[in-house]
């Protein structure tokens, strides 16, 4: 479930619109706040006379949506103003760094574009590429980055996915709601840190724990799973080089300190959640569904990596 934020902190200070909007911007923030912490963020700033170095009306993550200004009024959001008065602004948080994994940050994305699609319907605009624009469209900035490094490195491919999306949501639902309630996805984060050979605990990247191409075994890993914002307790069982199955009950799987490589491994976390392991001499096994053995026991081959993905 989301969380919806209606705090009217710009309060119309860059005035009201004289009609509908012409259609929305969607920005990546460059920021690692939260919606909610964005809330009071904006809220000092208007209490400092600050505004005017920018605000949109929305700001949203995958877990709350945030509207700071009514959408009749206008917002600091494109440096222009045609893109300020004209049209509406979204801003994808947590975009920076590894703030969040790239599958949670097109989880705010999509939660973005349900709210774009709802207003969408609202004011009768249908998603294309004049209707649905990007922050660098209108003046010089990098704006969108990373939904630029995730979908194409141009404005035509980017454009082109968000509408795609939009129109997708659009087909679902009128309202964010029956949006979600369309989609029976299962909202899920996955994030650890592994203990590999020689080089210590490593977090999460890419989904993955572990690293390839060193030639270094993975040892042991812990994982941090929410599905739809409640956490999984990850049970499952390890081979480990003289110890045979080890079977384990918490978030924290192998050894530590006694140099035992990892053969295979059987983790029930999820039926969403499918992993692969990169193997030495035979690199990426197949993908595996849950609680499956995944990894060739017995052959004396370390397990360097363990990598994961969602399917639904
Ligand atoms: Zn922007």
């Amino acid at each position: 479930m989301v969380e919806i934020i209606n705090k009217n902190v710009a309060g119309g200070i860059a005035g009201r619109r004289s009609g509908n909007p012409k259609g929305a911007v969607i920005h990546n923030d460059y920021g690692a706040m939260t919606p909610k912490d964005y809330v009071s963020w904006l809220a000092k700033r208007k209490a400092n006379g600050q505004l005017n170095l920018g605000f949109a009306q929305y700001y949203i993550n995958r877990d709350q949506i945030a509207r700071i200004e009514d959408t009749f009024n206008k917002a600091w959001h494109t440096a222009t103003n045609e893109g300020n008065g004209w049209f509406l602004g979204y801003e994808v948080t947590q975009s920076f760094g590894d703030v969040v994994t790239d599958a949670e940050f097109i989880e705010n994305e999509n939660m973005t574009f349900m709210q774009v699609a709802e207003d969408f319907h609202f004011y009768g605009l249908k998603p294309n590429t004049t209707t649905i624009r990007l922050h660098k469209q209108f003046s010089s900035t990098s704006c969108p980055h990373r939904s630029w490094e995730l979908h194409g490195w141009s404005n035509s491919s980017v454009q082109n996915y968000f509408v795609k999306k939009v129109k997708e949501y659009m087909n679902l639902g009128k309202t964010v709601d029956q949006m979600i309630k369309a989609t029976n996805k299962k909202v899920v984060i996955i994030a650890g840190s592994g203990h590999i050979e020689t080089e210590g605990w490593k977090t999460m990247n890419n989904l993955t724990v572990g690293m390839t191409g060193k030639s270094r075994r993975l040892e042991a890993f812990n994982l941090i799973v929410k599905v739809d914002g409640k956490p999984v307790n990850v049970k499952g069982s390890l081979h480990i080089e003289d110890l045979g199955d080890v079977t384990n009950n918490t978030n924290l799987f192998g050894t530590m300190g006694i140099s035992k490589r990892i053969e295979s491994v059987k983790l029930n976390i999820d039926a969403a959640i499918e992993y692969r392991v990169h193997q030495q001499s035979s690199g990426w096994s197949k993908w595996t569904k849950n609680n499956q053995w995944c990894g060739i026991k017995g052959k004396r081959k370390r397990i360097e990596a363990i990598q994961f993905r969602v399917v639904q």
